[in-house]
């Protein structure tokens, strides 16, 4: 059956590619892209000179269709965004939904993604974590998403627009206490790359010590709530059980 194939590329380090990425793509008929522009220069630093085709938040739906007809005349397809992993925080996921609405088959190929690769080097809790991908961008709006996430346990993964970490550190300052720890994954893979790590009451003098700080992509990660513990749950337990019984 005709497959999509969803290829992971660098979010940052071109040598990040992975050689099935490489040989997908050399194999591919045509690439879907965020950016023709950008995916030409990445296909062409590997000697690959592809047809690409348009694939952006302002066209999925109507190319979604167009994807669906070419893979049913037989067409290999694969699918990339400018960075990282597509559909994650990226155009893609309409393209795939229709793709399996049409009954043709998906493929995963995995590799870069931001999120993870942050919290791979963040020494927090990953045995859950809560992707929130990007905050609202209006002050108001960004802190009651903020204030939502108070209590999740969960570390939380947030992506930051470029030029708005100050807005940031400033929502997650009047949200959180200030002892959360707090893990920047800045410019990963690219050359000015820093991972650091501090309670969130240091994390604006961090930000601020060096204005370089105050561009480029971020990953950030705040400590989770802390989880009730066995004695808490234990205790919960022993209130529910009597006041079901003073209901009964
Ligand atoms: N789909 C991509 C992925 O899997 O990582 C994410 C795309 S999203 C539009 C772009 C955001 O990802 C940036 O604003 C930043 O939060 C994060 N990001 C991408 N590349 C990064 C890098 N090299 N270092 C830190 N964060 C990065």
């Amino acid at each position: 059956t005709a497959t999509l194939y969803v290829v992971a590329t660098p979010i940052g380090n071109v040598t990040d590619i992975t050689l099935r990425a490489l040989h997908l793509l050399a194999l591919a008929d045509v690439v879907a892209c965020e950016d023709t522009r950008k995916t030409g220069a990445l296909l062409q630093r590997f000697g690959l000179g592809k047809q690409t085709i348009a694939a952006h938040m302002h066209n999925e739906r109507e190319v979604a269709d167009k994807i669906v007809e070419r893979l049913q005349a037989g067409q290999r397809v694969a699918l990339v965004s400018d960075a990282g992993t597509p559909a994650v925080s990226d155009p893609g996921a309409r393209i795939v939904d229709a793709v399996r609405a049409a009954g043709l088959n998906v493929v995963p190929l995995p590799g870069p993604s931001a999120a993870v690769a942050a919290l791979s080097a963040s020494g927090l809790v990953n045995d859950r974590f809560h992707f929130v991908g990007f905050l609202p961008a209006k002050p108001k709006q960004r802190e009651s998403a903020l204030a939502a996430l108070v209590r999740e346990t969960s570390t939380l993964v947030l992506y930051e627009a470029p030029h708005r970490i100050v807005e940031c550190v400033e929502g997650l300052t009047s949200v959180f206490e200030p002892t959360r720890q707090v893990v920047f994954a800045r410019e990963l893979s690219k050359m000015f790359e820093e991972v650091h790590r501090c309670p969130l009451g240091e994390a604006l003098a961090w930000v601020k010590a060096d204005q370089h700080r105050e561009r480029g992509e971020f990953v950030v990660l705040v400590e989770g709530a802390p989880r009730a513990t066995d004695a808490e749950d234990a205790e919960a337990e022993r209130i529910l059980q009597i006041l079901l019984a003073e209901c009964s």
